[in-house]
């Protein structure tokens, strides 16, 4: 059976820490794709986004020497808010058979109980996360508390054990307005980000 891992995220802009936690779920699940889907309109973050055309070829320049990894454009060109639950479906249809696993860092986590039908979402998918700095479990709104005791012990539900890069968009956006540099990119991104002018300020 192939696993598949499915990675949402706005992406704007992709950064090392996304490569490093693909890579390391990839190794310990032993994932065989990782889909990269950048958000089209993300309901939980109302900033002005960088244009979705935009976010995704930087993600494509980002994988494109990574046998594994795929680029989606699933959740872009669906109208309106695009739901997690939704985009499994769709995935469950195009790889039947397949175990599918969202990826995540733990701040997504925390927000789970507010996803449309996540009881049943996490029914049939399993979860990987990767815990962000300054997170812990105990930190888990009480919602999701039953379900992700029962989920580590039956191991539907696994917590990344690789050290993380301590990288966020935010902070690679700010770096970027103050001195058009960051190191937090993969080469061919930054150079996209120069090239086309993006987040100057
Ligand atoms: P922003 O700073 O704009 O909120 P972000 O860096 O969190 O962006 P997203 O595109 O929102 O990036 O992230 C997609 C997914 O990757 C989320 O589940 C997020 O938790 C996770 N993620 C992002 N950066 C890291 C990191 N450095 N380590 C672990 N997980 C991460």
């Amino acid at each position: 059976m192939k696993n598949i891992g499915l990675f949402g995220g706005t992406f704007d802009p992709i950064h090392n820490g996304h490569l490093h936690i693909a890579r390391a779920f990839a190794d310990e699940i032993g994932l065989d794709l990782v889909v990269f889907l950048p958000a089209g309109d993300p309901y939980h973050k109302d900033s002005t986004r960088t244009p979705t055309q935009e976010r995704l070829n930087m993600v494509e320049l980002a994988i494109a020497d990574e046998p594994k990894f795929a680029a989606s454009d699933c959740d872009i060109v669906r109208d309106g808010a695009t739901y997690t639950f939704d985009t499994v479906q769709i995935f469950r249809q195009q790889f039947p058979g397949a175990q599918l696993w969202w990826l995540m860092g733990s701040d997504s986590l925390m927000q789970l109980h507010t996803w449309k039908k996540w009881q049943t979402l996490v029914r049939h998918t399993n979860i990987a996360i990767a815990m962000r700095q300054g997170d812990n479990l105990n930190k888990t709104p009480r919602e999701l508390h039953a379900w992700l005791g029962e989920a580590l012990q039956n191991g539907s539900v696994r917590i990344l054990n690789a050290p993380l890069h301590n990288t966020s968009s935010t902070q690679i956006r700010a770096d970027l307005a103050k001195t058009h540099h960051s190191d937090g990119l993969p080469q061919p991104v930054a150079q996209y980000i120069r090239q086309h002018k993006l987040y100057e300020k």
